[in-house]
């Protein structure tokens, strides 16, 4: 079996604690890979190595175009192995290689924007209001970034914060997902290959509270970006507090997909199907809820389990499969419980409901599509993050109880609109509480585009050009240009 070591300065190396743990192949339920257990004394040397290199590395040394350049080499062996790290998150992750393929096409251009961004960040002259003083400012780097990272799309989640970390001048520790640390390890090889000094990026490899919860209480840490559930994300934010450290935070989803009468009905079915079933519903922006029109309901309903039902499931490493696995046997058992509470809850089960038994699931961790009906938006399958293939259908009359549904839970990460009147999707794009509003799209997501949750669903932004501030801090320099006199017991 495959070996992953802890890598730190440049170097794969054992944990402290000389201890290993098996990393599960979720189609086949086997263990494919051992992962490196590390704990609080590798998280200090990982970190101290960061801040080393921050502070007095060659890093630290390099011009703004130079980290942009190294950034850009990044992206261009990223796309060289492309092939070969989709391939590793199918086998850890159970992701289909149809889609790992377009995210690990895509994920360079993550590496070249920012990189492209990395001498373009300018402070600026301040037209001060007082007189014989010249001030300017300037955009600094935070310092070591602690990258925690969930299981389901590691290096697509890990590059919208670690390209623009890079750019901005940060150095960084990760700590992956003790499901999916594989292709973040193989990942990071490439970074001494692109010319990257040692130390820059560093992974420890583990468990939430043995890693994740000395990295977030580490003095020299300055930011934590996380991306993971709302109950780690409360946590970490309480204890970053105790180190007064920056935090960003992408959390969970209940998204809202709103369907209206006067909807292409084709695309809208599409698109409810791509909202939840894509990627096994195990995507922080699923289109959970599904909210339909009361005129249009009884017909799209049968439209859209009629193509549920010929979703094909089975090895996710063959490009014709269309619903893959469970990544692991925990969110496995949590899909399997809100089904039954849904059932228990009184909503009306239209597909699924239950585990795959298709032949062509084997012993991997498969649920059914699975479609509820008559959901009642105060219901736990309405208001909690499943995170799997259960839809609940919650009808609406008017574009106003539409909006007072989508708005009444506690998540604000995505939703969607289906309509062909220009003005409502403008109106509901502008009364939904929600980071991402998709018109009669769905799923969609780019480098350019700013991308984060309202409400419970976290706070930051990732992606776009804004997304560099996160990791910057802004120093303002006064200069005395003047002869003045100032009476020194009073403020300048
Ligand atoms: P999780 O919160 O269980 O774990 C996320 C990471 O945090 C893991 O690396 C884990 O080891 C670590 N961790 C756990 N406890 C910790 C602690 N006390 N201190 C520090 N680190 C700790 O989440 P998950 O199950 O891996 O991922 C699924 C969740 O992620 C879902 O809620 C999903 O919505 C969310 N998610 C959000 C986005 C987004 O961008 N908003 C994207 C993908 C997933």
């Amino acid at each position: 079996m495959q070996r992953y070591q802890l890598y730190i300065e440049g170097k794969n190396v054992d944990p402290a604690s000389g201890q290993w743990f098996d990393s599960y192949n979720p189609y086949t339920g086997e263990p494919w890979a051992q992962t490196a257990q590390g704990n609080a004394e590798d998280v200090d040397r990982a970190v101290g190595v960061a801040h080393k290199a921050f502070s007095q590395g060659p890093w630290s040394q390099l011009s703004a175009s130079e980290r942009g350049l190294l950034l850009h080499r990044l992206g261009d062996l990223v796309a060289r192995d492309a092939k070969k790290l989709a391939e590793i998150e199918v086998r850890d992750n159970g992701k289909l290689i149809a889609e790992m393929q377009g995210q690990l096409n895509y994920i360079p251009q993550w590496y070249y924007y920012f990189g492209g961004l990395a001498d373009k960040i300018q402070g600026a002259v301040v037209p001060l209001d007082k007189k014989g003083y010249f001030n300017f400012t300037r955009h600094e780097p935070l310092g070591v970034v602690g990258m925690i990272t969930p299981w389901n799309s590691p290096l697509l989640l890990l590059s919208f914060k670690l390209a623009p970390a890079l750019a901005a001048g940060c150095t960084v520790v990760i700590k992956p997902s003790e499901f999916t640390s594989a292709s973040t390890l193989e990942f990071v090889r490439l970074f001494a290959e692109a010319g990257f000094p040692a130390g820059v990026v560093n992974v420890v490899t583990g468990f939430g509270k043995e890693v994740g919860t000395p990295l977030v209480e580490h003095p020299l840490v300055r930011k934590i970006a996380f991306t993971g559930s709302d109950f780690t994300g409360r946590a970490i934010n309480e204890l970053a507090a105790k180190t007064f450290k920056h935090v960003s935070l992408e959390l969970g989803g209940k998204s809202p997909n709103i369907v209206f009468a006067d909807a292409v009905m084709e695309d809208a079915v599409n698109g409810a199907v791509s909202g939840i079933f894509a990627a096994t519903g195990q995507t922080c922006i699923a289109g959970s809820r599904l909210l339909l029109q009361e005129s249009i309901h009884d017909a799209f309903v049968e439209k859209l389990v009629a193509l549920a039902k010929t979703a094909r499931m089975g090895d996710p490493m063959r490009m014709d499969t269309q619903v893959g696995p469970v990544t692991t046997p925990p969110q496995y058992d949590k899909v399997l419980g809100y089904i039954d509470i849904a059932k228990k809850e009184g909503a009306k089960l239209l597909l699924g409901g239950g585990p795959a038994k298709r032949p062509e699931c084997g012993k991997g961790w498969f649920v059914e599509p699975t479609i509820f009906d008559q959901v009642d938006n105060k219901m736990r399958i309405a208001q909690e993050e499943v995170f799997g293939p259960v839809l609940s259908i919650i009808k609406y009359k008017d574009e106003e109880e539409a909006v007072a549904i989508a708005n009444d839970v506690r998540f604000g990460l995505g939703s969607g609109v289906w309509t062909s009147d220009f003005g409502r999707a403008i109106r509901m794009a502008e009364r939904i509480q929600a980071g991402t509003v998709w018109v009669n799209t769905y799923r969609a997501v780019s480098y350019l585009s700013p991308f984060g949750g309202y409400k419970d669903s976290g706070m930051g932004r990732e992606n776009g050009i804004d997304a560099i501030r996160e990791y910057l801090q802004v120093k303002s320099i006064w200069m005395n240009t003047g002869a003045v006199t100032a009476n020194p017991f009073v403020m300048r």
